[in-house]
């Protein structure tokens, strides 16, 4: 093996998952770490510094929620959620506790390179002083977010202050779900659970000025339950 492989720490109980997640990631340029416990792996994380940390909710003894507070005292490293489906409030618990992201089991290597593609991304960005682009560009859909100007197919689009707001905070974490949470305490300052209505309200006046078919959006996806997530850009 070589050293240069980028170390991913996995968090999960169950053997077979981990089996799974070893035999696809070692076959790439990854080297898996494994820990079965929350415990184990808040110590792995310490002494192995890893790249990226996949991390299951329902542990033995310290549950998942817990080990993302304990990382997040310490370290940005990104850290991916596996979570079951219909746990929509185990996922929005995680997201607001620090998690960058979620996959439902059981999840394909597509999905699954896809979300840590996106994740080691921002955390290079984040990170290692690399500017996200200032130009994001998905289909026809083109942001520029040091003019403030948005074209949808070649013609200009006119936001209001805060839907640019909330379209440029969206730009910042494309690829990445955002929870209605986080939403309010980015764009309106505030996590009230009285202004909940905010985002859907917004979100469906954005996409009416940037979706060909705002009924089906292409750009910016509803995540059931949980929020939203704007599609990747394009690499110029
Ligand atoms: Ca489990």
């Amino acid at each position: 093996m070589s050293a240069d492989k980028i170390p991913v720490l996995v968090i999960e109980d169950e053997a077979p998952i981990r089996c799974f997640l070893r035999a696809y990631l070692e076959s790439r340029d990854f080297k898996l770490i494994e820990a079965e416990s929350g415990e184990e792996g808040l110590g792995l994380a310490a002494s192995h510094q890893p790249a990226l940390i996949l991390l299951d909710l329902g542990l033995p003894g310290m549950d998942g929620l817990e080990v993302i507070r304990r990382i997040r005292e310490w370290t940005a490293t990104p850290i991916l959620v596996l979570s079951a489906r219909g746990k929509e409030q185990d996922k929005i618990d995680a997201l607001d506790a620090g998690a960058d992201d979620y996959l439902i089991k059981p999840f394909g290597v597509g999905e699954l390179s896809a979300r840590m593609r996106v994740a080691l991304r921002h955390a290079v960005q984040n990170g290692g002083g690399l500017a996200p682009d200032p130009v994001f560009r998905c289909g026809e859909l083109v942001v520029d977010l040091p003019a403030r100007r948005v074209r949808m197919a070649g013609q200009e689009v006119r936001l209001t202050p805060i839907e640019f707001k909330l379209l440029a905070f969206l730009v910042r974490h494309a690829g990445k779900v955002v929870t209605h949470r986080q939403l309010l305490k980015e764009v309106w300052g505030s996590a009230r659970e009285d202004q909940s209505h905010y985002p859907r309200i917004y979100v469906h006046q954005l996409r009416h000025k940037i979706e060909p078919d705002p009924a089906r959006p292409r750009f910016l996806r509803t995540e059931t339950g949980i929020g939203y997530r704007l599609e990747e850009g394009e690499a110029v």
